[in-house]
């Protein structure tokens, strides 16, 4: 038997065990830190868990090299992921937007199919409350010490994630193991997170959601664009959209956030639509021009922005008048003062140099017989179940190419 010693049940590393023990030959030991398995996995999509995304392609990653995922994710997919966790029992439901999530809307059920298919496998075995503290290579091949123990591996898996999600187990401990072996780390920045804003106007508008096109602009430059859904909160934004700007956000300064929040029309469309309503509706006061438009109280507040007062009858309002609220509602500027930070996050930008892993097995190029998979590298997906995609794919081959 071949003593494969797997540190992280996380996704990448249930991926990784089943994989391996699919190969009778190998015996599959996984060290999991917390008191269970999947622990971010409950938390992942709102508790719903967004498995997956059928678009999954290369441009959906970042890292400094994002073409190391390339080979992974082409030898399994999205439609892979599907098959494998069909074969497991799980149904699953795709959104059109190409989105994921099991049939029950429950991201336990993920976690159930993958700890119950493992538990099942007589050459393989978890401990739980088993924190990883030193790999250690020797002429035979490892020994990994968790609190008392030591035990003996023919192979290592370190699948221990990255920093983000502090609350749910995010911790920097396969960064240091993979650093004690010798490997290096790319700067870490908190990624897929809500951003901080001057909280002026996002407290006044806190459960409002708008469909906008958003620009990060850096001193002044485009620096990103996007557009979906955003939703205000306490401190500033989130939601989709702002999740995925986020990542240019933490490396950035002097940011603005420029919301458009009628992306489809011109501001010049947009000034003759005011214009027309104001001469429609004379008496309606200025705070409700909007009204129809997009929401009541995001209209208020843009209005405001235009330095108008809301009370005012519209038939008081001139060409420029109309002319600012029109900029406002196309050009709405939230100065960025940070991010909720790695807490909040949900994926960590940033992780191990892929330069020193190769991207055809995961296998260390300065330590044979070591590997590493998911989150703890320097990749990281968009929002959408790309990063559970990663970390299934990755997982999967390094647990193939270990056997
Ligand atoms: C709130 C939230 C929601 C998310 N939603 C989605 C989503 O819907 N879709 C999506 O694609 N992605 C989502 N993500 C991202 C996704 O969960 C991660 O990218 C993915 O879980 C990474 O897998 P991983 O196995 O590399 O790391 P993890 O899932 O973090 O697993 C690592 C495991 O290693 C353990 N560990 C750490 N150190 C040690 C040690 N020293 N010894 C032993 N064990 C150790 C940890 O306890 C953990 O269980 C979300 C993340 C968060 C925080």
């Amino acid at each position: 038997m071949r003593e494969i010693v797997i540190a992280g049940g996380g996704a990448a590393g249930l991926m990784a065990a089943l994989t391996a023990s699919e190969n009778p030959e190998n015996h599959v030991l996984l060290l999991e830190r917390q008191s269970r398995v999947g622990r971010k996995l409950l938390s992942t999509g709102n508790g719903r868990c967004n498995l997956t995304n059928c678009r999954a392609d290369i441009s959906h990653y970042h890292g400094e090299h994002p073409n190391f995922a390339a080979f992974a994710l082409s030898r399994f997919g999205s439609a892979d992921t599907l098959a494998f966790f069909g074969a497991l029992g799980l149904v699953t439901v795709t959104e059109p937007d190409g989105r994921v999530y099991p049939y029950s809307n429950m991201a336990n059920s993920v976690l159930d199919v993958l700890r119950f298919t493992l538990e099942s496998r007589d050459n393989a075995s978890t401990i739980t409350g088993a924190s990883v503290e030193r790999i250690r290579k020797n002429a035979d091949g490892f020994t990994v010490t968790a609190g008392e123990t030591t035990f003996a591996a023919e192979a290592v898996i370190v699948a221990c994630g990255g920093a983000a999600g502090g609350k749910l187990g995010g911790v920097m401990d396969g960064y240091q193991l993979l650093k004690a072996l010798g490997h290096h780390r790319t700067a870490l920045y908190p990624a897929l997170v809500q951003l901080k804003t001057d909280p002026t106007y996002p407290r006044s508008l806190k459960g409002v959601k708008a469909d906008a096109r958003l620009t990060l602009l850096e001193d002044g430059r485009r620096k990103a664009v996007n557009r979906g859904e955003i939703l205000f909160t306490e401190y500033g934004v989130s939601g989709p959209a702002v999740f995925d700007l986020s990542r240019a956000a933490a490396a950035g300064e002097y940011l603005t956030l420029e919301l458009d929040f009628w992306p489809d029309r011109t501001e010049a469309e947009v000034r003759q639509w005011v214009t027309e309503r104001a001469a429609r509706w004379p008496t309606a006061e200025a705070g409700q021009i909007l009204t129809g438009a997009v929401h009541n109280r995001l209209g208020l507040v843009i209005v405001k922005a235009a330095g108008l007062s809301p009370a005012v009858p519209l038939e008081q309002l001139g060409e420029k008048d109309h002319a600012a609220i029109a900029h406002v509602c196309k050009r709405f500027p939230l100065p960025v003062t940070g991010s909720c930070g790695f807490d909040s996050a949900q994926v960590t930008a940033g992780g191990m140099c892929t330069e020193e892993f190769d991207d055809k097995t995961m296998e260390s190029r300065l330590v044979p017989g070591l590997y590493a998979c998911g989150e703890v590298l320097d990749i990281d997906g968009d929002c959408g179940g790309y990063n559970l995609q990663w970390a299934w794919a990755s997982g999967r081959l390094a647990g193939e190419s270990i056997g």
